[in-house]
């Protein structure tokens, strides 16, 4: 992270909260920091090709354990000063004391960074569900990472959603009940963990929206371009993939080709049906390659994205 270079003024960074209160839809690609040179080229080369959209922001998520924090950083810094996106930081309060979380705010204040995704993050390791190890001067839910965040200074703050619940949660109602406070901690919208069915999202939300929550909610989306993406999908999404989608990839599985098309045409049908909904906009999961993100977006109805503010 190259700190010599001059902070962006931060009244003249747009937040996703104003972004999102323009009105319209609201677009935003998620990417990972690299971990190679050639990481490198296809992180940028996916930035470059995916600006041309206008998206309403990008953000760039934090290695699980906290092990990509620099990366995550310089990455964010990057398209802060060398793009025309508003980037959003993911910031994990995995490995951190309350002291290095605040040191780090400071970093991404320093960096012209005014919009944080605060989630708790992934154990390290490989697996995602294993033992959640609170560090000892640290914070234990996501909930006290808003608040952290929210004293620091005026950062616009997002959280994660599960449409399946998440998987340590003991109920769905536990888990709405912890969202909502989440929620009113301080967060300004939310993005959810990726799913393939419309009405898991809408039931999320009118359990959100019985419990007098407003906080927006934007789906977050992942085509599916290949079999193996759905073998490893109850990993990711927390939840079974749903049989009758199955079926439609099941019907072609033999044709690698035909996989990804019914992948993007699957995505595309479920993100018009968000829409159609009122979902406030799409946040799709881009693994850094912008080809089938790009295909689903051309392939929806052309109405304004939110206009990109600065
Ligand atoms: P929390 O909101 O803290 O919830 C964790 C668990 O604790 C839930 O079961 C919740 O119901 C429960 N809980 C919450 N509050 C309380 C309370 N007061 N009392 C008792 N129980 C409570 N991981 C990364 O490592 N890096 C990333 O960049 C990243 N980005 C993500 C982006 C999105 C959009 C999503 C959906 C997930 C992301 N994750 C990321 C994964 C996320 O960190 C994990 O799923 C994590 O296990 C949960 O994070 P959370 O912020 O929802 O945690």
């Amino acid at each position: 992270m190259s700190l010599g270079r001059p902070s962006v003024r931060p009244d003249r960074v747009p937040t996703v909260r104003d972004l999102l209160a323009a009105g319209g839809r609201s677009f935003s690609f998620e990417f990972m920091p690299p971990k190679t040179d050639e990481g490198e080229r296809q992180l940028w080369r996916a930035i470059r090709e995916l600006e041309a959209l206008r998206p309403t922001f990008v953000s760039v998520t934090y290695g699980a354990g906290g092990s990509s924090r620099d990366r995550t950083v310089d990455a964010v810094e990057r398209i802060a000063h060398e793009t025309t996106l508003t980037p959003v930081a993911h910031f994990t309060a995995v490995n951190h004391s309350v002291r290095e979380l605040r040191h780090l705010i400071g970093r991404f204040a320093g960096a012209g960074v005014r919009n944080i995704l605060a989630v708790r993050g992934d154990p390290p390791g490989t697996d995602p569900l294993a033992e959640w190890t609170k560090h000892p001067d640290g914070v234990e839910y996501a909930e006290d990472l808003v608040r952290l965040i929210r004293q620091a200074g005026d950062f616009c703050v997002g959280v994660a959603a599960f449409p399946y619940r998440h998987p340590r949660s003991p109920s769905i109602e536990a888990d709405t009940e912890y969202f909502v406070r989440k929620c009113r901690a301080g967060a300004d919208y939310a993005i959810t963990q990726m799913f393939f069915r419309a009405e898991d999202y809408l039931r999320l939300r009118d359990r959100v929206a019985a419990r007098g929550c407003d906080t927006p909610i934007i789906p977050g989306i992942m085509p599916v371009t290949q079999m193996s993406t759905i073998a490893r999908s109850e990993k990711l999404s927390g939840a079974p993939f749903p049989p009758e989608v199955a079926a439609r990839f099941e019907r072609v599985a033999d044709d690698p080709a035909e996989v990804r098309r019914v992948g993007i045409e699957h995505a595309a049908e479920l993100c018009q049906t968000l829409l159609d909904e009122g979902a406030p906009g799409i946040h799709f999961i881009t693994f850094n390659k912008s080809s089938a993100t790009r295909e689903v977006f051309q392939a929806l109805s052309p109405e304004p994205a939110v206009a990109k503010a600065g």
